[in-house]
């Protein structure tokens, strides 16, 4: 068997882009046979974007529900919340002592935070904690303590995969024995990057989401508020870059898809275009909705089963690796 592993920030109230890029395909793929699924709460890699306590809290719980509420079997995969299993941060710090910093130098996400600082010409680092930077040997340290082979992920976090096999290559050479797997980046053609309410990226740091269960008015008036351009009705309507389009397109068949197409070749109305977006969301989401407000009007049900699949983990996998790291490394065993 296979083992995939994936995760989401705890930094937000989960959206339609969380949804299609991530839960929909890992809750479809952990269906099959042949793979062993792991799926957790990243609420240390919150701590990066987040410092505020009440909402990565709400966060977890709100993403904890999403993936039970989609369909997630406690029971048949491994959920678990990231901060449950302090074993992560301790293989954290180890390959924090093996990671290049200059590979680091480069990973995206920092690179970005500092082109940005250049571009307004304040020092190339201002504002730029190093949790940011070293936010790669985290994930890498999520991935590799459970040996996981693959890792679905959007183009964006490629490079972030190549670094964790980096790191475990390293490790693995430096300490002289496969400790770890090396784990590879699993890209799915079909899944598409969704654009939030402004045209970019939809992201919960962004706040540009369309949240996954809003209330059915809330997410009527979410579509209403998407940008388009300034064709009149009747005007045919072009479907590239169009973010209700690609929308549309992420929660509807083929054949739907090409009749909605023809419809903006056609001169729909944007309005008549929102409704129907809207009504093809909801008719996905509704079901799944219910199971999810009833699943966080009780919180302490949520927390017994994120606190269960943290438990057998360490037990099964994350202490007994760890001890086995440690003797390679040459600490003490503390068992
Ligand atoms: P943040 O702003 O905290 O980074 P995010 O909303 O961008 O949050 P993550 O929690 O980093 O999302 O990502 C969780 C999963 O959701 C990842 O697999 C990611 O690829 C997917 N995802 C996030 N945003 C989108 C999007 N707009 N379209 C498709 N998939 C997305």
């Amino acid at each position: 068997t296979t083992r995939v592993l994936t995760g989401i920030t705890t930094s937000g109230t989960p959206h339609l882009g969380n949804y299609v890029g991530a839960v929909r395909p890992a809750i479809a793929a952990s269906r099959a046979t042949d793979v062993e699924s792991f799926y957790f709460l990243a609420d240390l890699h919150s701590l990066i974007k987040a410092q505020d306590p009440g909402r990565t809290q709400r966060s977890t719980l709100e993403i904890a529900a999403t993936w039970l509420a989609c369909g997630l079997d406690p029971d048949k995969v491994w959920f678990y919340r990231q901060s449950d299993i302090p074993e992560i941060n301790e293989l954290n710090w180890f390959l924090t002592c093996i990671a290049g910093k200059g590979i680091l130098n480069r990973a995206h996400a920092y690179k970005a935070a500092v082109d940005k600082n250049t571009a307004e010409g304040e020092d190339a680092d201002a504002g730029i904690t190093a949790g940011l930077f070293m936010y790669p040997v985290l994930m890498a340290a999520d991935i590799l303590i459970f040996n996981a082979k693959q890792v679905p992920v959007g183009r964006d976090q490629v490079q972030h995969i190549e670094m964790a096999r980096d790191f475990a290559q390293r490790f693995n050479h430096v300490y002289g024995r496969e400790f770890f797997v090396l784990p590879e980046a699993l890209i799915d053609e079909q899944v598409a990057t969704l654009p939030g309410l402004d045209g970019r990226k939809m992201s919960k740091s962004y706040d540009n989401t369309i949240p996954l269960f809003a209330k059915r008015e809330e997410l009527r008036r979410l579509v209403f508020s998407i940008l388009t351009d300034s064709r009149a009705p009747g005007e045919p309507k072009t479907t590239e870059g169009s973010a209700l389009f690609q929308l549309y397109q992420a929660f509807a068949s083929a054949g739907e898809t090409a009749a909605f197409a023809q419809a903006f070749a056609d001169g729909i109305s944007w309005g008549d275009a929102k409704q129907q977006l809207f009504e093809r969301i909801d008719a996905e989401i509704a079901p799944l909705r219910e199971r999810y407000e009833a699943l966080m009007a009780d919180p302490a049900a949520i927390e017994a089963t994120l606190r269960r699949g943290g438990e057998r983990l360490r037990e099964q996998f994350a202490k007994p690796f760890l001890a086995e790291l440690r003797h390679a490394v040459g600490l003490r065993d503390l068992s």
